[in-house]
């Protein structure tokens, strides 16, 4: 017997407001950090940049490197360029910016130029080198972690000499922020 279930995989907007409205609309503290978390989110304004075109792995894959990405740029490392580009990003309204690569735990002073320059930055590392913690307190660090065991390995675990890597998941885990 097959069921169907009731369910709206993809609410629309209007749905959506109107639940929200259902929800805070006995709740005047639940409306009240909803109102707090929309004014914020209103002052926060994106960008990714890639940092740098190097990394210490070869995962099976990548996007990055399977499309030739590290090749179509070239790599910004003075790092007076880069601040200079950090700054007039900045003065363009971006507030927020997502540090991504290659690697960008391998170009710590580069990640130090937006740090200077935003009051946010996240940082989208392998954690397989870590990620200073001195000058670098405020900052999210996203690590991209996969399932573990001998598959991550034969997927992520090679190096760009195609030297392999063993427990590549504990590596990725234990490194970050020493
Ligand atoms: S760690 Fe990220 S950038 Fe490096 S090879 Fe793997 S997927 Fe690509």
């Amino acid at each position: 017997m097959t069921r169907t279930l009731d369910v709206e995989l993809r609410p629309s907007r209007h749905r959506v407001l109107e639940r929200v409205k259902e929800l805070t609309r006995s709740d005047q503290e639940l409306q009240d950090r909803l109102e707090a978390v929309k004014e914020f989110s209103a002052s926060v304004r994106s960008a990714e940049v890639f940092i740098t075109n190097a990394c210490n792995l070869r995962c099976k894959g990548c996007w990055f490197f399977e499309h030739d990405m590290d090749k179509a740029a070239e790599e910004v490392r003075d790092l007076d360029t880069l601040r200079t580009f950090a700054q007039q990003l900045h003065a363009g309204g971006t507030t927020n910016v997502l540090l991504i690569g290659g690697e960008p735990a391998l170009v710590p002073d580069r990640i130090s130029v937006f740090v200077e320059t935003f009051p946010y930055v996240s940082v989208v590392t392998n954690g397989t080198r870590p990620v200073p913690y001195d000058g670098f307190e405020n900052i999210q660090v996203l690590v991209s972690l996969w399932g573990g065991g001998p598959i991550d390995d034969a997927l992520r675990g090679h190096r760009p000499n195609g030297q392999p890597i063993t427990g590549l998941f504990d590596l990725g885990l234990g490194s970050v922020f020493k």
